[in-house]
């Protein structure tokens, strides 16, 4: 665990607290078993996290079920020679579509490609589709997609290789990890007693490295079983498998509001520093989904000196690390099929904002020392992607926040277990807070309790606090 370990509060403080936002129906699942109360208590203090039909046994064991064994068992496979680098349309690439087939076949995935099989053809290319087919028949036309292509660049070419070319690029982390993740996210929606309220597409695209074709052709075509259901969320996995310091790059979060707190309490246990990337550029699966006007995440462990080379190979994947992104990317996916609200709105804004924005946003104000402190000793200012987080941009040496650890760059997400709903609400509840306010703060992808003591007195006779 990092520094922030030390600011979490006792494990014994508000577990009852702590089980607001979770269903009635999951409470009194869970306070059947005693057993089940100590795990939650693990992972409840990231709040308001829990998919909301499906039992919470059931994802827990659907969860643990993703490991990163058997992910590597399909990235060895995959970027075994035998396939000749995956290029799409070529011998290799098409024994590539024959396994992942295979294992869909085993698992009992449904196919949805064309006329009852899991192709979905155009040209030489083949996308690879199954369906998880939803519980909730009032939303079955809300689809969400999980994709990620499989198919690389083969023996390499001047324009996709940085060489040597002529020698097969197996591509164990472009994008076998991706692909080993995705087949291991199939097997856990399927061993779910009971399916999430909405359909889940299982996408394994192709011809990604020769210019997005498969995705693109997704959003001009769609199978016969699929005509129907219009996108509504879709999560993109395209190298995730060289996890270093634990750092996930995450692009997307601000095409709907809400989805970056949503990513966070999906990160469980704060497994992950999630880096938050504004930028949203044609580079992979993503993209076309971006442009139709679904929200849409990608996940991405970073680039490194074998990015298209020969030497992306196996054994420099991080299997652990491909595990926990896999399981991050089965918490967001099941939430959002799961949820009994609608799924988040599309932004358009996001396609405008850069790290440019994204740094303008957190630049921290200069301290004046003569200023007036305030009770709390911070400045924030509101983000407009996401208005009920705003961000910390000023921390006053000395002052309660400081010394309780606020820094630049939080996100104040709730106050005293209450989400906050936007910049003003914050001000309004700390200036009337009593002596002491549970700051929750979302720091690098990570949730962080902050207990806050601040100096002088309530501005009105308010010490109870705001009713909600
Ligand atoms: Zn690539």
């Amino acid at each position: 665990m990092g520094p922030e370990e030390s600011f979490r509060n006792p494990p014994s403080r508000g577990v009852d607290a702590r089980w607001r936002g979770f269903g009635a129906g999951q409470l009194a699942r869970a306070i059947h078993s005693r057993a089940m109360l100590a795990c939650l208590c693990l992972t409840a203090a990231i709040g308001a996290f829990r998919p909301a039909a499906l039992a919470t046994e059931a994802i827990e064991a659907a969860r643990s079920g993703l490991r990163a064994v058997d992910a590597g068992r399909h990235v060895a496979a995959l970027a075994d020679d035998t396939f000749e680098g995956r290029e799409g349309g070529s011998r290799g690439g098409r024994a590539a579509g024959a396994y992942i087939v295979e294992s869909l076949r085993t698992a009992g995935l449904r196919p949805v490609g064309d006329e009852g099989t899991y192709f979905q053809r155009f040209g030489a290319l083949r996308n690879i589709l199954a369906l998880v087919p939803g519980s909730d028949p009032s939303v079955s036309r809300e689809l969400v997609v999980v994709g990620a292509h499989y198919d690389h660049v083969g023996y390499g070419t001047a324009a996709n290789s940085y060489g040597p070319t002529g020698l097969i690029h197996n591509g164990a982390d472009d994008n076998a990890s991706g692909v080993a993740g995705l087949l291991e996210i199939a097997e856990a929606f399927k061993s779910l007693p009971t399916p999430p309220r909405r359909p889940v597409l299982i996408a394994f695209w192709d011809g990604e490295e020769k210019g997005l074709l498969g995705s693109w052709h997704f959003q001009r075509a769609r199978p016969g079983a699929l005509v129907d259901i219009r996108p509504v969320f879709s999560l993109n996995l395209d190298m995730i498998g060289r996890l270093r310091g634990n750092r996930v790059e995450v692009y997307g979060a601000r095409s709907a509001a809400g989805l970056r707190r949503r990513l966070v309490g999906a990160n469980r246990a704060g497994a992950l520093d999630l880096i938050f990337d504004w930028d949203i550029v044609d580079d992979s699966d993503h993209y076309p989904f971006v442009v139709s006007r679904v929200p849409t995440v990608m996940l991405h462990t970073g680039l490194h000196d074998e990015y298209h080379r020969p030497s992306d190979d196996v054994h420099l994947v991080n299997l652990d690390g491909l595990e926990a992104v896999t399981r991050l990317a089965f918490d967001i996916v099941a939430e959002i099929a799961d949820a009994p609200e609608p799924p988040p709105a599309f932004r358009a804004a996001c396609r405008d904002e850069t790290n440019a924005h994204r740094d303008a946003l957190e630049k921290p104000l200069p301290v004046d020392p003569l200023a007036p402190r305030g009770r709390w000793g911070m400045s924030t200012r509101s983000d407009g992607g996401d208005p009920a987080a705003p961000v910390v941009v000023r921390v006053v040496p000395g002052s309660p926040v400081e010394k309780a650890g606020v820094v630049d760059g939080d996100r104040i997400l709730a106050i005293d277990e209450v989400p906050l709903t936007g910049q003003e609400d914050m001000l309004r509840r700390l200036a009337t807070a009593g002596e002491v306010v549970a700051l929750r703060i979302e720091r690098r992808g990570r949730m962080v309790e902050i207990d806050v003591r601040g100096a002088g007195q309530p501005a009105v006779g308010d010490r109870a606090g705001p009713t909600r």
